[in-house]
């Protein structure tokens, strides 16, 4: 569907231009009509599908009109770089308009978020808790807001801010249109949503499926063997940014180490770094500086890096709503990219679980010429802090599942 015609005012057209949208994704198509009419709105969709957009121009089109310089919109967001992300949409889909957006978030100064509400927003791009505080010192003002939108319900679910949520809910006008985005549904999550919606349309995304842009491969490896895998899967592999993911930030900079020595631009993002180091990191690698960054769970959420071709699993995520988010990183809006997974025998449950989802088994690889027998250390070496098992010896690839050395039987 092409964007005219949703009737958009005609200075959203040129923002959509300049942000390169050509054809509206299915989540566009889907909201922003039902958006436009002033409709309560429940999106299931994950980052990657275009719901940013999805909001950010009914809203934009709604503050054409009325009052300036009072904050009449306010979208909720769990981290920081997602309100960042968010705010770089709107800066570009707005730029004829004259409005103007201001990010609200702990971790830096709030001084400069105090001056720029002063020096009047129309729109406020928020994580909970500082914009508590800001309420709470009657720096941000919500009497006149008009349009709320929650992002990633679910992760602030699980980031422990739903009461900060209702207390911001609270302090809005019941007079106002919300939008309400998750990927997935906890009860806590559809419980917040029928106290805060009203009559809201459901506009579902193919939530259960990772992109289809996205190909996916497990290479089984090791315990111990996981680094040197991982260095030569990415001297092989022509790539333009990787994301690698691991379980711990201990094992995030650990991990960023070995590829550092390995010769590549490596930097990290997880919750071991200061806000200061985190921009840096993101900067790095969206400018191409950094090729590679490494990335726990909660750092990269959201994250929307366009030129990320591979996102590298170096620890298998502990579900599979979490392997969706990690993957959602990579084949983003129409590109393609490759999702590789290291998986140790422990993993086994986690995969049959993602090809019951995927509708289909998961492609192993080897990599020729990688000696995967090289033994364990011994027992006696310090055990990683990562890794709390005991080293085991070095297991032949026919103890993965089903793999093309050795194909599982059908029970
Ligand atoms: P989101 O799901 O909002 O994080 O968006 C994911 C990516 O898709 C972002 O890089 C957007 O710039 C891009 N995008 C959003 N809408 C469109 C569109 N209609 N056409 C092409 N790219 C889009």
């Amino acid at each position: 569907m092409n964007f005219t015609q949703f009737n958009l005012d005609s200075r959203l057209m040129q923002g959509i231009k300049k942000a390169g949208y050509e054809t509206a994704t299915p989540i566009q198509e889907a909201a922003i009509p039902a958006a436009l009419r002033g409709r309560d709105l429940i999106g299931t969709a994950q980052t990657g599908t275009g719901k940013t957009a999805a909001f950010v121009l009914p809203i934009l089109n709604k503050l054409l009109n009325g009052q300036r310089g009072v904050p009449r919109a306010l979208i909720v967001t769990p981290t920081r770089e997602l309100a960042e992300q968010i705010n770089d949409v709107i800066r570009v889909l707005s730029g004829g308009t004259r409005l103007r957006s201001v990010t609200i978030y702990g971790g830096v100064g709030a001084g400069p978020q105090i001056q720029a509400l002063r020096n009047g927003a129309e729109i406020l791009v928020a994580c909970p808790g500082r914009l508590l505080d800001l309420i709470n010192q009657r720096q941000a003002r919500m009497e006149k807001i008009e349009i709320l939108v929650l992002d990633e319900a679910d992760r602030m679910f699980d980031m422990g801010f739903l009461p900060d949520v209702r207390r911001i809910v609270k302090a809005v006008p019941v007079h106002r249109q919300t939008m309400l985005f998750s990927a997935t549904f906890p009860a806590d999550v559809e419980l917040l949503a029928s106290q805060t919606l009203k009559q809201p349309q459901r506009i579902a995304m193919g939530i259960s499926r990772p992109a289809y842009t996205v190909t996916h491969a497990l290479y089984p490896v090791p315990p111990h063997l996981k680094s040197s895998l991982l260095i030569e899967l990415l001297k092989r592999t022509k790539t333009e940014s990787v994301l690698v993911f691991t379980r711990t930030k201990y094992r995030a900079q650990k991990v960023a180490h070995q590829i550092q020595r390995a010769g590549f631009k490596v930097t990290s993002l997880h919750g071991d770094r200061t806000q200061g180091q985190r921009q840096a990191a993101l900067k790095g690698f969206k400018s191409g500086y950094h090729d590679i960054m490494v990335a726990t769970d909660i750092a990269a959420r959201g994250l929307d890096v366009e030129s990320i071709s591979h996102v590298i699993n170096y620890d298998m995520p502990d579900t599979a709503d979490a392997y969706i988010h990690r993957i959602g990183r990579t084949g983003r809006a129409e590109r393609t990219g490759d999702a590789f997974t290291l998986v140790t025998p422990e993993d086994n449950d986690m995969i049959r679980t993602l090809e019951r989802i995927m509708g289909g088994p998961i492609k192993r690889e080897m990599l020729e010429g990688f000696n995967y027998t090289v033994p364990a250390p011994p027992r006696s070496a310090p055990v990683s802090r990562g890794g709390h098992r005991p080293p085991r010896p070095a297991p032949t690839p026919s103890h993965y599942g089903r793999n093309r050395l050795a194909p599982r039987r059908r029970k």
